[in-house]
């Protein structure tokens, strides 16, 4: 593979926090480019602070496909299923560890798709590489990279030179840094796990290197590994949130660069901000977080449900690399200016075209290190200009909303449900559900009186339906308002 700089350059710049500095982003295949993005660990439900880089990286997905076709760039994301907080999990609520890592995956896939996030393209899982991963340790090993002690496999830190360039620190920080875990097995305190022994009623795997106990993959191995198998010895672009930095990150190179002989794993690593709650990182050990689950499905979200769009919308006000702090009023403004897209859209009757472009504006945004809230500013200057009867701004303003990640008229949809349910009594709204659910049945058979029947029963009690063809599924969907 030869870099192709006349195909490569589209004009994007990145902050890649390896040479801290804004680059040019040119890929070393335009026709296969390759991004790899940590993933979660699936303990419990992701909150707002996890769903930054997902969507920080959806964004930089869809450009990245924008720019070099949608079938020239692949995009993994892995999960994580094999971790002492998920063995903790399962433990403590008496459920197997299965149950706690699928029920997880599931919901983690619903809530990043409410906020409006692709799936990438390969979602590999950790407990499905472990071959791939005993493999990489063997070959530390046998580099003199790795050592085994007590059962575990270790990496030696001194034998890397250029350990630490990612993070940028000095010695005396990484051994305040591993302080946390000081093993008398380790040689030296930087020393970090490749492989160590499972308890009994812990997961465990045959061990490498000939070791007699069963055990289970440090954290760092599963991405050196899993990026090697879906995008190669050396790739793209690896992001995360800063946290990983040090020492996840550091700790990814250093395998696969000892492990392949190279001289990176990845070209450019991105890493974007915190998102805080007064001033302090939102997190588990914190407490002080809000799970996307409890912002979109209940009243625990300060009050109200929240749509997954505004989420999104909360989350793109700010440049990826700097904190944003979490507020309802941030989520608040998301939906009253959706709200006012969607209404000037409907107004000019206008629709997201299927390849319809982004607008140039959004686009210069976007390119210049993904500066979302440049991106937004595009998008705002639109919406005057649709305000004031341009027809063909309400058009780019459609398209380029619907490839920031955004979908006007299911939002519209849902908020005019949202409305109609809470106008009404409880009763009411049974009564409705089950005589639209009646409604469908009597149209599926034909029986259209009936279904006039049903229709004016319910105008009767002042609730007016709207049926609407699904444009995926060809079925009949009817939603209903209140007068
Ligand atoms: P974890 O499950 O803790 O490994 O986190 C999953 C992803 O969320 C990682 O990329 C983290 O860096 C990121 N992350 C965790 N907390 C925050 C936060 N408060 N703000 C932004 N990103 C975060
Ligand atoms: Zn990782």
């Amino acid at each position: 593979m030869s870099a192709d700089t006349t195909q490569g350059d589209k004009g994007l710049l990145l902050t890649n926090t390896l040479t801290r500095t804004k680059e040019k982003f040119v890929p070393m295949d335009a026709s296969s480019v390759r991004m790899y993005v940590c993933g979660p660990t699936v303990y419990d439900y992701a909150h707002v602070g996890n769903a930054r880089p997902v969507v920080v990286f959806d964004v930089l997905a869809r450009l990245l496909r924008q720019l070099y076709g949608k079938d020239h760039v692949t995009y993994v994301r892995n999960i994580t299923d094999v971790d002492d907080k998920i063995n903790e999990r399962a433990a403590s609520e008496g459920r197997s560890i299965r149950e706690v890592t699928e029920t997880t995956v599931a919901q983690y896939h619903a809530d990043m798709a409410a906020l409006g996030a692709l799936p990438p393209d390969v979602e590999p899982r950790a407990t499905e590489h472990i071959e791939e991963m005993k493999e990489m340790i063997e070959t530390l090993v046998k580099k003199g990279h790795a050592y085994v002690a007590d059962d575990h496999v270790l990496f030696h830190v001194p034998s890397m030179p250029e350990y630490g360039q990612l993070s940028n620190r000095t010695l005396d920080e990484m051994i305040a840094g591993a302080r946390v875990e000081v093993a008398s097995y380790k040689k030296d305190p930087t020393d970090f796990v490749l492989w160590k022994p499972s308890k009994e009623n812990e997961p465990g795997w045959d061990s490498p290197c000939a070791i007699e106990t069963p055990g289970r993959p440090g954290w760092h191995i599963e991405c050196s590994a899993m990026s090697e198998k879906h995008l190669g010895k050396v790739f793209d672009i690896h992001g995360g949130g800063i946290d990983l930095t040090f020492p996840h990150h550091e700790n990814e190179i250093a395998q696969s660069r000892c492990a392949h002989g190279t001289h990176a794993m990845a070209n450019v690593w991105l890493h974007n901000g915190f998102l805080q709650v007064e001033g302090e990182k939102m997190s588990k050990s914190l407490g002080n977080f809000f799970t996307v689950h409890q912002l979109l499905d209940t009243e625990e979200g300060g009050g109200r449900k929240w749509s997954g769009q505004a989420i999104r919308y909360a989350l793109l006000q700010t440049q990826y690399r700097q904190p944003i702090d979490f507020t309802f009023k941030s989520l608040a403004e998301g939906e009253k200016q959706l709200t006012r897209w969607a209404e000037l859209l409907k107004k000019h009757g206008v629709t997201a075209q299927s390849d319809g472009a982004p607008d140039q504006g959004v686009l210069d945004g976007l390119l210049d290190d993904l500066n979302t809230p440049r991106a937004f500013a595009a998008l705002h200057k639109l919406a005057r200009e649709a305000r004031s009867g341009d027809v063909e701004a309400a058009q780019k303003l459609a398209n380029s909303v619907n490839f920031l990640g955004f979908d006007l008229e299911s939002y519209s949809k849902a908020q005019a449900e949202e409305k109609a349910e809470a106008n009404v009594s409880p009763e009411l709204k049974k009564k409705v559900e089950e005589l639209i659910a009646k409604r469908l049945e009597a149209r599926r058979a034909k029986d259209f009186a009936e279904s006039d029947r049903i229709r004016d029963e319910l105008a009767a009690d002042g609730v007016v339906l709207k049926d609407m063809k699904n444009k995926e599924t060809g079925e009949i969907e009817t939603t209903w308002t209140c007068a």
